[in-house]
């Protein structure tokens, strides 16, 4: 009976080292600099290619490796010719305006943008409401161009001019802008308390107007997918899931009806 014992003990110790190494875990990972913020997180020149295609593949999917990255289109970059007016007193704002749109320039130039802008869809086709006769690749590259239709001279010069000017109110109007000037007016009231997702959402919002992009004035089912909502909403997604460490939206997915009402043109014509 000793005897019987002592084998089923060995047996059973047999069997425990056996389940203790097969189940051991992996070893752990230094916890090497995941991003938890932009400045964790490299631009493409800093990284393989292969690693930011597999991010693209998986439309984002932060699991693969945690690091968010935008790669840099090879297209003509788009910069920034900003005025800030009466900000003296609201220094801060104006530098947080300054880094997100440094950020939203990032968007823009990368492929994941480009991507997102010639695979906007309205009802099954790959199209913007109110196009004008544009295909998406030709809305995409009039982005780029950055030619704003009061720029007098009248060619590209791939740099997004806006004039930026605060305003206080509380309304439920986030912006507005008039269709002869190039300036924007924020309302305070809003963007002390935004996300900077939706500040870079609502200035180029505004932006697409510059070019001449318009959207329906009421709350339509199809305003959504204009040019000024549809590239607002990218870069709202996009700027999340790059810059704010949140889970990326499906691009194509508008569901955020609150800020559907943030824009108001006044129009004078
Ligand atoms: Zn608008």
């Amino acid at each position: 009976m000793i005897g019987k014992s002592y084998s089923q003990i060995q047996c059973s110790l047999i069997l425990l080292t056996l389940l203790a190494i097969s189940c051991k875990k992996p070893i752990a990972q230094a916890p090497d600099s995941l991003p938890q913020n932009e400045s964790a997180c490299p631009f493409e020149d800093e990284i393989k290619e292969t690693h930011t295609d597999s991010i693209i593949e998986n439309n984002g999917d932060e699991t693969q490796n945690n690091c968010k990255i935008l790669s840099p289109s090879n297209e003509i970059h788009l910069n920034s010719n900003l005025e800030y007016q009466n900000f003296s007193e609201e220094v801060e704002l104006k530098l947080q305006l300054e880094s997100v749109i440094e950020k939203t320039l990032k968007i823009i130039n990368s492929k994941q943008f480009k991507q997102a802008v010639l695979n906007h869809q309205y009802k099954d086709e790959k199209v913007f409401v109110q196009n004008q006769d544009l295909s998406n690749e030709e809305i995409y590259f009039s982005l780029l161009d950055g030619l704003e239709i009061l720029d007098p001279n009248r060619s590209p010069d791939h740099e997004i001019d806006l004039k930026i000017k605060k305003y206080y109110k509380r309304t439920s109007t986030i912006g507005y802008t008039y269709p002869s000037s190039l300036v924007v007016n924020i309302n305070l009231y809003h963007y002390r308390k935004m996300s900077e997702a939706k500040m870079a959402q609502n200035l180029i919002h505004e932006w697409t107007h510059k070019l001449g992009y318009k959207h329906d004035r009421k709350r339509t089912s199809r305003r959504k997918y204009s040019i000024p909502y549809g590239v607002g909403y990218i870069i709202r997604d996009l700027y999340q899931f790059h810059f704010l460490n949140q889970k990326q939206n499906n691009l194509n997915t508008v569901t955020n009806s609150q800020h559907e009402a943030s824009c108001t043109v006044i129009h004078d014509e």
